[in-house]
């Protein structure tokens, strides 16, 4: 298997929003978070409806996200569609907002 190659672009990010900063814009809900460790752009995962973190790969093709609802520390590229090592955690803005 081929090593991820995108590990470059893996910065110190300040995530952009407590929650899917479109969903949060639309009022929609999500199931998990992930955040570009390229921007700092928090999105919603792939189970989410409207997967907001896989349509801020493809604008913008910044590759590497961290799970971030809940921090656990994982890395995923999406160019390789692989799980990567992160250099550190990136730490939460505050209180994710919930809507149950
Ligand atoms: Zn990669
Ligand atoms: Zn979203
Ligand atoms: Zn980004």
């Amino acid at each position: 298997m081929k090593a991820c190659a995108h590990s470059g672009s893996i910065k110190t990010v300040t995530p952009s929003a407590r929650g899917c900063e479109e969903c949060l814009k639309s009022g929609s809900t999500w199931v998990h978070l992930r955040i570009c460790r390229a921007c700092g752009h928090v999105g919603c995962c792939d189970d989410s409806p409207h997967k907001h973190a896989r349509a801020h790969f493809r604008a913008t093709q910044h590759p590497i996200i961290e799970g971030y609802d809940p921090p656990e520390g994982w890395g995923w590229c999406y160019v390789d569609d692989k799980e990567v090592d992160l250099p550190d955690q990136t730490p939460q803005l505050g209180p994710i907002p919930r809507y149950a």
